[in-house]
């Protein structure tokens, strides 16, 4: 699911990077093509239309253009916003203290109710003693569905008698039925339709009336498209949900009832389903999914980071210098701390979206024991060397390798790569601030 979504933003995201600084435009251009990309992933238009002003909003604040990571800033800007529309937090089912406790599900035939409603109360069965009732009267083949289900899930079953058409009726005896066998949990998988209709709706309330149940949960097709957020807004009128459980998010599914169903019903994503075998059903975590949406790691985790290690100054000072088209060991040097100050580098890494094979290979270049000696030798270097290393001839540089504890030939490598950078620099630098663009050390 969201494979689309992704690459979509994938590309909007490569361009803003390889920008660097950002002008207002910039972002509106980008922010143009987040728009188109969220809804052709089908999500509802109000929604987009809501989430790329608020975007905008933050987006081209004076902070934001003017900081050193514009774009990277602009990318967390929307990871929060999709993860705040979709539910910042996982929001557990509700277990009454005082049991027992009743779920009914409800939902549209299709939309794996029956299938959920086992899932769940598999789940369930570390700590609980949960049953699943077979309310779907209309559909005998429902009824067997769920037993057969229940059995393989080992989850105890409570079904209507042959004939028997009054679902109130069953959920009555159902209840009987748990309380002289001590379940504490109580499954209601309630009839489906292929529409929503008025006889649906009112089976549905009288069932509420007399289970009073504490989770009234709407299982959704994740791969419906606008129509999933229509269908949980009606049920959500009539019943007042108190969740959504989201299906089939395994499948090819374009997703933008993930992001609309929250934001436009108020109504919570809890569960969600993520294949057809029974143990396939997992709480919701909206972060997490905006992070496999937009392809990143621990983005948050790494912006602290970079906050952190901007702080005193120094890399603003590293501007001043390098606008006068200077590169100097100190430069490096401020570089090389600045990368090491964001923590253990795998874990920097790590939280980098990278394909896996890039990561690996990254990871080695950035080796930390490498950036200490890089470190040693600029450390060892006189404040004349460091600012005109080009004095730095034979003799110099046994010193240099001798008071660093490395090999000339390091020191070679460190003034050869110095000499790089220096010129990438220069051709970054050119332009003034706005071209200005900070190239990657390692
Ligand atoms: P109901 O009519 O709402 O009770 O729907 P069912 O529970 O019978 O599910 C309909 C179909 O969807 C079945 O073939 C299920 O195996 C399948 N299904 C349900 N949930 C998921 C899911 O999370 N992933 C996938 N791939 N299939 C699912």
């Amino acid at each position: 699911m969201f494979d689309a979504l992704k690459e979509r933003l994938d590309g909007i995201f490569k361009n803003l990077r390889s920008k660097g600084k950002l002008t207002e435009e910039d972002v509106a251009l980008a922010l143009r093509e987040v728009r188109r990309a969220l809804l052709e992933a089908d999500v509802h238009y109000k929604v987009v239309k809501d989430l790329v002003e608020r975007i905008r909003e933050r987006a081209v604040g004076r902070d934001v253009l003017d900081s050193i990571t514009p774009s990277q800033q602009v990318v967390t800007i929307v990871f929060e916003e999709l993860r705040d529309l979709m539910g910042r937090d996982v929001v557990p089912l509700v277990i009454s203290p005082k049991p027992p406790t009743h779920y009914m599900l409800v939902g549209l035939q299709g939309s794996g109710k029956t299938t959920s409603c086992v899932k769940i109360a598999r789940r369930l069965l570390k700590g609980h003693k949960p049953l699943v009732v077979a309310c779907d009267h209309q559909r005998p083949a429902a009824v067997e569905q769920l037993r057969v289900l229940a059995a393989q899930a080992k989850v105890a079953f409570f079904g209507p008698e042959p004939g028997e058409k009054d679902p109130v009726g069953v959920a009555e005896r159902a209840l009987r039925f748990a309380a002289d066998r001590l379940h504490d949990v109580i499954l209601f998988d309630t009839a489906g339709r292929l529409h929503v209709d008025e006889p649906l709706m009112e089976e549905l309330q009288a069932m509420k009336a007399l289970l009073s149940p504490h989770e009234i949960l709407l299982v959704v097709d994740g791969m419906t498209g606008q129509e999933a957020v229509n269908v949980a807004s009606a049920f959500n009128e009539r019943l007042g949900l108190t969740g959504v459980v989201l299906t089939k998010l395994d499948g090819d599914a374009r997703g933008g009832s993930a992001l609309a169903i929250r934001s436009v019903t108020g109504v919570p994503i809890k569960m969600a389903g993520v294949g057809e075998h029974l143990e396939d059903m997992e709480p919701f975590d909206g972060g997490r999914m905006v992070q496999r949406i937009l392809g990143m790691g621990d983005v948050q985790g790494l912006m602290e980071r970079v906050h952190l290690a901007a702080v005193g100054g120094e890399m603003e000072k590293m501007a001043e210098s390098l606008k006068k088209n200077r590169f100097t060991m100190e430069d490096l040097l401020t570089q090389i701390q600045q990368v090491s100050k964001m923590g253990p580098l795998d874990k920097v890494m790590e939280m980098l979206p990278l394909p896996d094979n890039l990561k690996q290979l990254r990871g080695a270049e950035m080796d930390p024991k490498r950036l200490r000696h890089v470190e040693a030798i600029i450390l060892s270097m006189t404040p004349a060397e460091r600012r005109n290393p080009d004095i730095i001839k034979g003799s110099r540089r046994r010193r240099i390798a001798l008071g660093s504890g490395t090999s000339v030939q390091m020191v070679n490598q460190v003034l050869k790569q110095h000499a790089q950078m220096k010129e990438l620099w220069k051709r970054f630098g050119k332009g003034g601030k706005r071209g200005f663009k900070m190239p990657k050390l390692f």
